[in-house]
């Protein structure tokens, strides 16, 4: 297979005056995470941080206005390939140990990957293509060489503890059941909810190794109950309450008698 060079790696699109969402177009879908930048008085938070294919931090910098502070919803290879680029680092206690080690079970090539996480995740809905990107970030970048650093988290956070960044306030949230450490942060002052990959408008994954379905009924009858007015997702567009409660609602339809 031969790539060509991506003329940029990130593209991004203001959600509203302190809310940006990145994202990396030459990314598979399945990996295709999006990055949220959130300005704040005091500091910025990026929730999630990409594939780490290509350096995120010097690309995104524009953005910030007085530093930043990067949070992994979850140790996933597509959300916290950047981590280690970033000073301060937030990730959810339950994955801290997994992201000091990195997991690197995921390679960006099809035939490298474990076949019965393939067929997971393809019976899922996903289709995988033979590799994750379909350009390169730069000349002589070596797919095939591709890994997650890791990161050691500067803090450790679980289910209430609070990030403040100044004038906006988030609630952490333990969403577990797409994977065990599965962290969301809540704002209550605006019903935003940053859900990782807990809830997003596209196929879910609950049969991952790690995954586990009552775990995510409890998690998705949780939502249900939240009083969102936007639900800021790990993958695919943006959504509002009566979407999630269908999301919700249809996931406990199919795997509550489980
Ligand atoms: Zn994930």
């Amino acid at each position: 297979m031969t790539f060509e060079i991506a003329e940029r790696w990130f593209e991004r699109k203001r959600i509203d005056d302190d809310i940006t969402l990145i994202w990396e177009p030459h990314v598979d879908p399945l990996g295709r995470c999006n990055i949220w930048h959130v300005r704040g008085s005091e500091t910025d938070l990026l929730v999630d941080t990409g594939m780490g294919v290509a350096e995120l931090k010097p690309a995104i910098e524009d953005l910030f206005g007085h530093g930043v502070i990067a949070f992994a919803t979850h140790t996933h290879f597509d959300h916290v390939g950047s981590l280690h680029e970033f000073e301060n680092r937030i990730v959810g206690v339950h994955e801290a140990p997994i992201m000091e080690e990195a997991d690197n079970r995921f390679s960006l090539y099809r035939e490298d990957m474990d076949p019965d996480v393939v067929k997971c995740i393809e019976d899922s809905g996903y289709q995988i293509s033979e590799c994750l990107i379909d350009a390169l970030p730069c000349a002589g970048y070596d797919a095939r060489a591709y890994k997650v650093e890791p990161a050691k988290p500067t803090r450790v956070v679980d289910e209430g503890d609070e990030i403040s960044i100044g004038n906006r306030r988030f609630e952490v949230m333990h969403l577990p059941g797409h994977s065990p450490g599965s962290i969301g942060l809540w704002e209550a002052d605006t019903g935003t909810l940053f859900s990782g990959d807990a809830a997003y408008d596209g196929p879910l994954l609950d049969m991952l190794p790690e995954s586990d379905i009552a775990d995510y009924c409890r998690t998705m009858e949780r939502l249900m109950e939240l009083p969102v007015t936007v639900v800021h997702a790990g993958h695919d567009p943006s959504f509002g309450r009566e979407r999630l409660v269908a999301m919700c609602r249809d996931y406990l339809e199919k795997r509550a008698s489980h």
